[in-house]
């Protein structure tokens, strides 16, 4: 009998040697085993006939070999293979495949699946490029195992160590795992709360999860959407929420700072402000004050769009700290950002007396020494820096908020750290600071808040007023004449414009690395493996931004003044440039992505982008950013220059179609992928076994509100032991998974 908890090396068929392989994979016991769920399923229940096949359609197939073997052609070796169901025949084609040989006996039985196409020769013949493939005779078969191959919905796995481990094996051990498992499985899931939302029992889900039964849906299973599923995605994210509302509620208890917010801030916080606030700034600063008025540390996500004026209500932040003889720390993710908040918060700021410190790596030792000094005694009331530079080095005299911009990139807060002064012994422990964390990228509220573990979320969904729409083009740069011209007619009438480059330098196989995270780029995708004759890549010439300004500024543009900034200027250069561009003594600014962050000019209302399709719609989108911020009409232009994958395409029509961030944001994360999007490693958030953020936004939603119920505490249909069971399933079953998660 197995138990969940029972080490696979005990599951008949697999032994240490292939346990060893497993646990390679993540997969040490059978619960891990059950949780190696189908990435498909095949209909052999009802396979196709083959006379009734039509192109273009991805099908499931069952015939017989009748003949097989390998052509070479010029370019690669082809195999073929004929397969039939009685007089129709069906011809399949792997490219460079000479590996297949010898595989395929005549009269075997195989099932195919894959792609349906028109065949080269013979009018209106098919074919099936490259199906994958099971023989289902084997000499000398159990007829039981093989009767897990076909007249049924057969679940199709990922093979494993490195193609040692079929899915074929998974599919035979796997089942052989659930015809052995223990009767009763533990089930961390309160019953009263299974019946309500009507899940399935565990094991049965297991069982159906990997063996559906003849009647369920197909589309149902291909997009996981079975009760099987459901209850097996709803337990994931249940446990993940259990554990983010038991930490959540755990900081409410520490000791933070609790600030008062007398007339005396309030009208502090009016002499700074330069126009008049949105109501959306209004009610946001309303949810931050009363946050930062509590005892307990606030822990808030302030989400807003490119441009919705996030910097004004951090800064009104700061002052309510330092109106309550606190220290406020603003922390950017790169030094340019930083230097921007800093010079804005000096024509704010300093007029009204109070001392802001600004914390670059480019200071010299001595100077970066005297800066921390400041800090540590006090005398610096907002001390503005790098991420980097300020958790790690610098100690505060009496730190009360932090403000980490960290736009779109995620999970700052979870390495957050920042040194306290250690408490001298015996002495009562310093109060945590309140933590504002400012996001550009929209996303839907549950997410972030999953995402953020423990924020709260306030949005800023109203645009400063006095702006213009933003006109955006794609054109191809052999346009770029036109282009060109028409920046210069936009400098004549007075504006700027930017001009922005995927690498800083020619012949660079990487992006500029300007940032780390920022300046990333899309990877090429790789060839679709249907394509008969792939073409070689194409060479990368990308047009580099050092070697575009001196075009520009010699031969395109030589009667405008145009400036150069990228990653690898020294900092004092970059600074410099900067400064001039925002005094208007320059025209055109010549970038790389490195402005894409936050870079505040409103007289600028030109933004051209050279190999538009190159960059991701996240970045498009913040560059696009940059412009618009003024009263004067202005346009991004997006040049392409290369090959445009459909990717590239999707991205550059999402771009011409919409400004608004939150359909950006969505789009962007269905083409890159939650992973992929959110970074969720580097955010620390678990890889999920079952469920996806995205796809499963009103399950998470559901088991929030189930996880804050078992928080709260025993209730009429939730028994104090139905917790108690809910907190050990959690430990013994999560913990493990979700390093984040800990159940005090
Ligand atoms: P983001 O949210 O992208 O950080 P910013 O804080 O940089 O946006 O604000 C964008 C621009 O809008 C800035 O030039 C800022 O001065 C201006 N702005 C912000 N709030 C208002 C407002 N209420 N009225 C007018 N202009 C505003
Ligand atoms: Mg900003």
């Amino acid at each position: 009998m197995l138990e969940l908890h029972t080490p696979v090396q005990y599951v008949r068929g697999v032994g240490p040697k292939v346990a060893a392989l497993l646990a390679e994979k993540g997969i040490t016991t059978v619960e891990d085993l059950l949780y190696y769920l189908p990435f498909r399923y095949e209909d052999r229940l009802n396979p196709r006939a083959i006379a009734q096949l039509r192109p273009g359609e991805m099908a499931t197939v069952i015939g017989e070999v009748r003949t097989s073997g390998l052509f070479r052609t010029r370019r690669m070796p082809i195999f073929q293979m004929t397969v039939a169901q009685g007089r129709d025949a069906l011809q399949c084609i792997w490219f460079n495949a000479a590996y297949l040989r010898g595989k395929f006996q005549p009269g075997k039985r195989v099932a195919l699946y894959g792609k349906v196409e028109a065949a080269f020769q013979g009018r209106g013949r098919l074919q099936l490029v490259q199906p994958q493939f099971e023989v289902l005779d084997s000499e000398g078969e159990d007829p039981a195992a093989a009767s897990l191959e076909v007249g049924r919905i057969v679940p199709i796995y990922e093979s494993a160590a490195r193609g040692k481990l079929t899915s074929r094996w998974f599919r035979r051990v796997i089942h052989g795992v659930l015809e052995n498992l223990a009767a009763e499985i533990p089930d961390g899931v309160p019953p009263a709360m299974r019946d309500a939302l009507k899940l399935l029992p565990r094991r049965e889900a297991f069982w159906r999860v990997h063996w559906p039964e003849p009647a369920t849906p197909f589309e149902d299973l291909q997009a996981q959407r079975t009760p099987a599923h459901r209850r097996l995605i709803f337990e994931e994210l249940f446990f993940l929420e259990v554990g983010l509302e038991l930490k959540r509620r755990r900081l409410r208890q520490q000791p933070g700072i609790s600030f008062r917010l007398d007339d005396k801030v309030r009208q502090a916080i009016k002499r700074i402000l330069p126009f008049h606030p949105t109501a959306a700034q209004k009610r946001v600063l309303g949810e931050i004050a009363r946050d930062m008025e509590r005892p307990s540390p606030m822990r808030r996500l302030l989400q807003g769009d490119v441009g919705s004026g996030k910097t004004i209500v951090a800064l009104e932040a700061a002052i309510i700290a330092i109106e309550n003889g606190c220290q406020a720390a603003l922390m950017a993710p790169t030094e340019i950002l930083a230097t921007q908040h800093y010079l804005a918060a000096r024509t704010l700021l300093e007029k009204a007396g109070y001392r802001i410190l600004l914390l670059t790596g480019s200071l010299d030792p001595a100077e970066k020494r005297s800066a921390r000094r400041h800090v540590a005694r006090g005398d610096a009331q907002l001390v503005i820096g790098t991420h980097a530079l300020i958790e790690e080095k610098v100690e505060f005299a009496r730190l009360g908020l932090v403000i980490v911009d960290e736009q779109h990139r995620f999970g700052v807060l979870q390495r957050f750290r920042l040194m306290k002064k250690p408490a001298a012994a015996g002495a009562r422990q310093e109060p945590e600071p309140d933590v504002l964390v400012m996001t550009a990228t929209p996303i839907p509220r549950t997410l972030a808040l999953t995402l953020y573990g423990d924020l709260d979320v306030s949005l800023l969904d109203e645009m400063p007023p006095g702006r213009s729409p933003i006109v955006t083009r794609r054109v191809s740069d052999e346009r770029s004449v036109e282009v060109f011209a028409f920046v210069r007619r936009q400098v004549h009438m007075g504006h700027q414009a930017y001009i922005v480059y995927p690498v800083i330098e020619e012949k660079e196989e990487q992006p500029a690395a300007d940032q780390r995270g920022s300046a990333r780029m899309e990877p090429t995708e790789p060839e679709a493996t249907s394509k008969l004759f792939p073409e070689p890549a194409p060479r990368l010439t990308l047009k580099a931004a050092v070697k575009m300004y001196d075009e520009l500024r010699k031969k395109i543009l030589p009667d405008l003044r145009i400036g150069l900034l990228h990653g690898r200027l020294p900092a004092e250069e970059k600074e410099e440039v900067m400064r001039r561009f925002a005094a208007g003594e320059i025209d055109v600014l010549v970038s790389t992505t490195v402005i894409e962050v936050g870079v505040d000019v409103s007289n600028a209302t030109v933004m051209v982008v050279e190999h538009a399709e190159r960059f991701g719609l996240a970045q498009l989108h913040q560059l696009r950013g940059r412009i618009g911020r003024g009263a004067a009409k202005s346009y991004c232009i997006l040049m392409t220059g290369g090959k445009i994958t459909e990717d590239a395409e999707q991205r550059l029509n999402a771009m011409v179609r919409t400004t608004n961030g939150f359909e950006i944001a969505e789009l962007d994360l269905e083409l890159r992928g939650p992973g992929e999007f959110f970074g969720t490693r580097q955010a620390g958030m678990p890889d999920f076994r079952v469920a996806n953020l995205l796809r499963d936004k009103e399950l998470l939603e559901v088991a929030r509100r189930e996880a804050a119920r078992v928080a709260a505490g025993p209730a009429a249909d939730l028994s104090a032991q139905d917790i108690s069971r809910v907190f050990a399933h959690l430990k013994a079953h999560w913990q493990r998974r979700y390093g984040l998660v800990e159940v005090g």
